[in-house]
């Protein structure tokens, strides 16, 4: 960054603090249950990027959007309003959807990212609160874009046996393979998740270099898509890391204990005469502080204006990034690069 980018980039977080300082409300004023509060706002503040909190527990100020069409993915499920994220994710995965094409990936359909201001949502996911998680399915783009009901219908592909915890050798493909490595292969990624089918898959027929393996994490759910995970960005000191994921394969017990009746087990019924649990509800109070101040900050003037790649003020420093990416053109891939062999 230039000395005159730092400056204007200075001045733009001050001139957009102000209004988020004086726009805070008290606690008592802003009490709700978060995933109301979250799940109704419909565009992200104007600022800096910061995340606060933890991935399931927490907002992100200064999101930005994944511009719903790209050369290589297309943005899937836009009803749902949820293509929001910190800027280096944003960033992060156009990068994955080029780099993924040259190795065989048709293009990312990318599911939910976060919400515009990040938060707990009213369906799905724990996570993906803090702009720092993204799903990706595994099913590549076809080539040509998908309508925008077709975004809320197409169903994706299960890489399951049908009732089973493996995968089914005949969707699995190298291509697949290669998309994780890819993604796991980014400094900023710290982890990934996938359904443990898919990690024993991995743990059996990766060779060569198995280091990247250490970051594939199994967890439930995950047999469609997988999940990307940031580390903590620069510039979020009040975002809560996870604990490292060290050096492991994870191809050991960890891994066992996945095919095991333990993780699978139905919850335990209320004992007889005992009143069921009612479901716990996280309020905005619960939040770290800065996020219920967020809910009431401005909105910005326009969606280009915090849409990755978009903005254009004719002030180049007030800019996100630089688009790397060209603008969308026919969705027809570079004679070049191969389809996959394989498609589900
Ligand atoms: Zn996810």
């Amino acid at each position: 960054m230039t000395f005159a980018r730092k400056l204007c980039a200075i001045a733009l977080s001050l001139s957009l603090t102000a209004p988020l300082l004086s726009g805070a409300v008290t606690t008592a004023q802003a009490d709700a249950p978060a995933k109301q509060a979250f799940g109704s706002v419909k565009l992200p503040n104007v600022s800096t990027p910061e995340s606060y909190g933890f991935y399931s527990k927490g907002c992100i100020s200064g999101a930005v959007a994944l511009p719903v069409d790209g050369q290589n993915w297309q943005v899937m499920r836009l009803s749902r309003n949820r293509n929001w994220g910190h800027p280096n994710l944003i960033a992060l995965l156009e990068k994955l959807s080029r780099d993924a094409a040259k190795t065989g990936w048709n293009g990312l359909l990318v599911g939910d990212i976060s919400q515009p201001r990040g938060g707990p949502m009213l369906t799905g996911h724990a996570s993906h609160q803090v702009g720092l998680d993204a799903d990706i399915w595994l099913t590549p783009m076809p080539n040509r874009r998908f309508t925008n009901q077709e975004r809320e219908d197409v169903s994706a592909v299960s890489m399951l046996q049908p009732n089973s915890l493996y995968v089914d050798q005949k969707k699995w493909t190298a291509s697949r393979t290669a998309l994780l490595k890819h993604a796991a292969s980014y400094p900023q990624v710290e982890r990934l998740f996938v359904h443990p089918g898919i990690k024993k898959q991995l743990c059996e027929t990766v060779s060569g270099d198995r280091s990247w393996l250490a970051k594939v994490r199994p967890y439930w759910g995950h047999f469609y898509h997988f999940h990307v995970r940031l580390r903590c960005q620069a510039g979020s000191p009040d975002c809560k890391p996870q604990e490292p994921t060290g050096k492991d394969d994870g191809c050991g017990k960890s891994l066992d204990w996945w095919f095991t009746d333990e993780p699978w087990k139905p919850a335990k019924p209320a004992k007889p005469g005992e009143k069921p649990k009612p479901p716990k509800v996280m309020m905005v109070s619960q939040l770290p502080s800065a996020c219920a101040a967020l809910l009431n900050a401005p909105t910005p003037a326009s969606v280009k204006d915090v849409t990755y790649g978009l903005k254009s003020t004719g002030n180049e420093a007030e800019t996100f990034a630089p688009a790397q990416v060209p603008a969308f053109a026919a969705p027809v891939p570079p004679a070049s690069i191969p389809l996959p062999a394989q498609k589900p």
